[in-house]
């Protein structure tokens, strides 16, 4: 019998959410993906390349024009130097980037530091790897770090920390001070960082991005990733890249080559012609702030209490007043009955502990928005009144 090396891992939860939302005809903010559409300039760009021939293997670490793009904007943005020959690296998405990381870094019996709720490809890759994950709860409701809980759990066999800031799924963003128990954790000894940035850009009520690149004894030790998919709501692209220094990245580069060899070329292209308008990127924050406060806004007119997300594109809802129900169960009476579609948060941790919350996405657009309210506010009133509130 063939079975995947980890009997623990079920298909993923954004899988199974879209499936259901699809199947019942439902207002789909569960996988977190864009509703509108990709710049058509962009796709100009990217139909050019195609027409002229660029359709052919790129080099395996991508690109050189765009890794050239790449390490400019991150100087620039984070005053860090990444050399694009040898420490960028253009990958199949984010997901291809911590696959081949992970892989390269975790062997058997090493532990990785990860915080839960956590996005749901870490766990899994460490453990195919032989690694074990130790969790780190982030506080609720504001999802703050405890960091001597992850001082405790730091030994000799600590190999990697996986961080994520902005944060799927809770809205966290790591402050100045988080990054300065981070450096006071590391220092003097060998363990390496991930730094999962796919959401570097948006982010939200003035705060900026801490990067890692942003401290220089952190980013000697470190592997960051990005994503397009976020960048330019071209999710289906499936393109990132990771920056890491020399020594890392030339290691890394030996498992991607073998995972993909390199990535799509024609969009490598456009990409890098399309990077010169950096408005793209940088209006992303006010853009989806709109987003997140036109979303909430019509929430907390239904009565629902919410804690603002930081920054990426969802905003979690606890429900424990309105009903019994476990999150899955919540989620799944939504979609079905509702019509609209959410993630359990307890996806996000090892023990599917019930949190009695869900994530919604908000990267939709407005009148798509204004019917998950309207759902979700027929909901809140069946639950009021069967509690005998209203
Ligand atoms: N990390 C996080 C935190 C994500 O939310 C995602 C995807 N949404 C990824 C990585 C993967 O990025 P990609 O879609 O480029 O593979
Ligand atoms: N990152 C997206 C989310 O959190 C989904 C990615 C995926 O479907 N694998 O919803």
């Amino acid at each position: 019998m063939i079975r995947a090396k980890d009997p623990n891992i079920k298909t993923s939860v954004f899988a199974v959410m879209s499936k259901m939302a699809n199947a019942y005809n439902a207002v789909n903010l569960s996988q977190g993906f864009p509703d509108f559409g990709v710049s058509q300039d962009l796709i100009s760009l990217v139909n050019k390349y195609m027409i002229e021939g660029y359709n052919q293997y790129a080099p395996m670490p991508g690109v050189g024009v765009l890794r050239e793009k790449l390490s400019a904007k991150i100087e620039k943005l984070y005053k860090y130097n990444y050399n694009p020959e040898t420490e960028i690296t253009i990958t199949a998405g984010g997901t291809q980037a911590l696959h081949s990381t992970i892989s390269t870094i975790v062997n058997d019996g090493d532990e990785v530091i990860i915080f839960e709720p956590a996005y749901d490809s870490y766990a899994p890759v460490v453990r195919i790897n032989g690694g074990r994950p130790v969790y780190v709860r982030l506080k609720y409701p504001d999802y703050e770090v405890n960091w001597e809980a992850v001082n405790q759990m730091i030994n000799s066999k600590t190999k990697l920390i996986i961080i994520n800031s902005p944060q799927n799924p809770s809205g966290k963003i790591f402050s100045d001070e988080d990054m300065l128990n981070l450096i006071r954790i590391v220092s003097g000894t060998k363990i390496l960082i991930l730094s999962d940035e796919v959401y570097e850009h948006i982010i939200f009520d003035g705060k900026k991005h801490n990067s890692i690149a942003k401290y220089p004894e952190l980013a000697e030790r470190s592997i960051l990733v990005f994503s397009f998919g976020k960048m330019y709501h071209a999710t289906g692209w499936k393109l990132g890249y990771f920056a890491a220094p020399e020594k890392i990245t030339e290691e890394i580069r030996k498992i991607h080559q073998f995972t993909v060899f390199a990535a799509n070329t024609p969009i490598q292209y456009a990409l890098a012609e399309y990077l010169d308008k950096e408005d793209e990127y940088l209006k992303l924050p006010k853009f989806y702030q709109d987003k997140r406060d036109f979303f909430n806004g019509m929430l907390k007119d239904i009565g629902f209490d919410i804690i603002p997300a930081g920054g990426t594109y969802f905003q979690t809802v606890n429900f424990s007043d309105l009903t019994d129900e476990t999150d899955f169960q919540l989620a799944e009476r939504l979609t079905k009955k509702f019509g609209i579609a959410a993630i359990p948060m307890s996806s996000f941790y090892h023990n599917e502990e019930n949190t009695k919350t869900l994530r919604f996405c908000f990267a939709k657009k407005d009148e798509v928005l204004k019917q998950a309210a309207e759902k979700l506010d027929e909901f809140y009133t069946q639950a009021k009144k069967q509690l005998n509130l209203f």
